[in-house]
């Protein structure tokens, strides 16, 4: 090998030492840059491309101003927000809130919120209204409303939720209240206000459909799926929080 032959070989292995030493330093910030990115939080990142929605600072649901099935000092608090005129809110009330009443509330494990989400038309909103209005004058009067109003839900696309339609099914189901006073409370709208926060509550939460499910603060991503909703109460219930 002449002279400058080798000079240029020596010079080509110097050239691909730098490449390799470039690339070694470019791993490593890369690595470095990852665990650093972890470390931060990059994982939320990750959480919102797999379309989940984060936790909802439960402050948020004004517990103590919502009506409560079960135990209110359970470590687990279940969140519906739903709309009276929506099928799906009267086949969750059919088919998972059972499993969930025997499951969890009868014995006090968890404590069950229903927030109002009522955007099906302007009677949802009456009938949000009536429930408020029974939910005022007799908290547990209100769940047997609630069941009945679903129990008797017309087509969503009918203006079925009437004041006489919700009045005449709250003197059957709920004999024991003051219906001039429900009456009242309908025509004056008295707690519209109450039904309109509740919306507002479902939008801070990040509501997209009815029903929708929070478990102390975790957004349940499928309402139907009781396999799932079991899992993160038992999840809740070994916090013990
Ligand atoms: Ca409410």
């Amino acid at each position: 090998m002449g002279k400058k032959k080798k000079q240029a070989q020596a010079k080509s292995n110097r050239m691909q030492n730098l490449t390799l030493a470039t690339l070694i330093v470019v791993f490593l910030g890369l690595g470095v840059f990852a665990l650093v990115n972890n470390l931060m939080g990059g994982d939320k990142g990750k959480e919102e491309e797999a379309g989940q929605e984060a936790t909802v600072d439960e402050k948020v649901f004004v517990y103590d101003q919502q009506p409560v099935f079960g135990n209110e000092e359970a470590p687990v608090k279940i969140v519906e927000f739903g709309d009276y005129k929506c099928p799906s809110c009267k086949k969750f009330g059919e088919e998972i809130y059972p499993q969930l009443k025997k499951d969890y509330l009868d014995n006090d494990k968890a404590g069950f919120y229903f927030i109002n989400n009522q955007f099906l038309g302007e009677d949802s909103v009456t009938a949000g209204i009536a429930g408020e209005a029974v939910y005022a004058q007799d908290p547990d009067a209100f769940w047997k409303f609630h069941e009945a109003v679903y129990a008797k839900q017309g087509p969503q696309s009918q203006a079925w939720a009437t004041k006489e339609f919700l009045v005449k099914l709250a003197k059957k189901e709920v004999p024991g209240i003051d219906h001039k006073k429900l009456e009242q409370a309908i025509d004056k709208e008295t707690y519209r206000d109450q039904v309109e926060q509740d919306q507002a509550i479902a939008h801070q939460s990040g509501v997209q459909s009815v029903p929708a499910l929070y478990i102390n603060g975790k957004p349940v991503p499928n309402s139907f799926d009781y396999d799932e909703i079991k899992k993160m109460i038992e999840e809740e219930l070994k916090k013990g929080k």
